[in-house]
């Protein structure tokens, strides 16, 4: 098939899980990489649509936008939609963990603390460390998120291409090749945080695409906008192999 007139999902952006109206926890993805593969994929014909964390970019020319908040809102929005498209490039940071209630007001710090004449044994303990929490201390329950590429991978039927990220700060290529095979995608994108000028918020990026029949292909440093036109010609070669 063609990638002229291809009907394709891209999402990007972080994803936002709120802890009460005022707060909440993200990570540090601009969008950049992702709306420029959504650009690159729109100006050679594709129809996209882009499933967007909160960013501050311009929606590229030619793409359709659905702006979501949470993990949640866009596995809803992916999972909605993946039946009727030809493939997904998933670009999103999307957060690994989400709070297991979101507070109605906002969390005051007073009634957080544990008064330490009101100790009696039951206060709740951190998991991580089995130490109970200090008076002044709180904890947060988190709770997994749903894995959005994972289960495209799932629910992936024949003819449709699905194209992962995988940002590593070390085993880079374990875990990626790794990711590949757990979430049932056809590419991965490759970018290491020890690469100087790859990763998140900068203008550029070095990557390697490992696809599931075994290739191996590194790229340059080069600008995200070039990265992403190299990884959609990667894309529309898996596009006519697959014919
Ligand atoms: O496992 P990890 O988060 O490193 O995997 C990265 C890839 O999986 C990216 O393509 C990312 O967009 C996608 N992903 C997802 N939903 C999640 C976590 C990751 O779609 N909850």
């Amino acid at each position: 098939m063609k990638l002229t007139g291809s009907k394709l999902l891209v999402t990007a952006g972080p994803t936002v899980e709120r802890i009460d109206p005022v707060r909440f926890i993200s990570n540090h993805s601009t969008g950049k990489m992702g709306y420029a593969i959504a650009a690159e994929l729109a100006a050679r014909g594709a129809e996209v649509t882009l499933v967007s964390g909160p960013v501050a970019l311009e929606t590229p020319p030619g793409v359709r936008r659905v702006d979501v908040e949470s993990a949640g809102d866009m596995w809803r929005e992916c999972v909605a939609l993946w039946p009727g498209m030809d493939g997904a490039v998933m670009c999103a940071a999307v957060a690994d963990y989400t709070p297991a209630e979101v507070s109605p007001v906002k969390i005051k710090k007073e009634a957080l603390t544990h008064p330490p004449d009101k100790a009696d044994g039951n206060e709740p303990k951190d998991v991580s460390s089995h130490r109970e929490l200090k008076p002044s201390e709180i904890m947060l329950r988190l709770i997994p998120t749903k894995d959005i590429a994972a289960e495209l991978g799932r629910m992936k039927r024949p003819g449709q291409l699905l194209v992962g990220f995988a940002l590593e700060t070390d085993n880079e290529e374990a875990n990626a090749l790794g990711k590949l095979r757990r979430k049932n995608l056809d590419m991965i994108v490759l970018n290491s945080l020890r690469d100087a000028g790859a990763g998140f918020g900068g203008d550029t990026n070095r990557v390697t695409v490992f696809t599931s029949d075994g290739s191996k292909t590194c790229f340059p440093l080069e600008s995200k906008t070039a990265a992403a036109a190299h990884i959609v010609d990667m894309l529309s070669e898996s596009f006519k192999a697959a014919d």
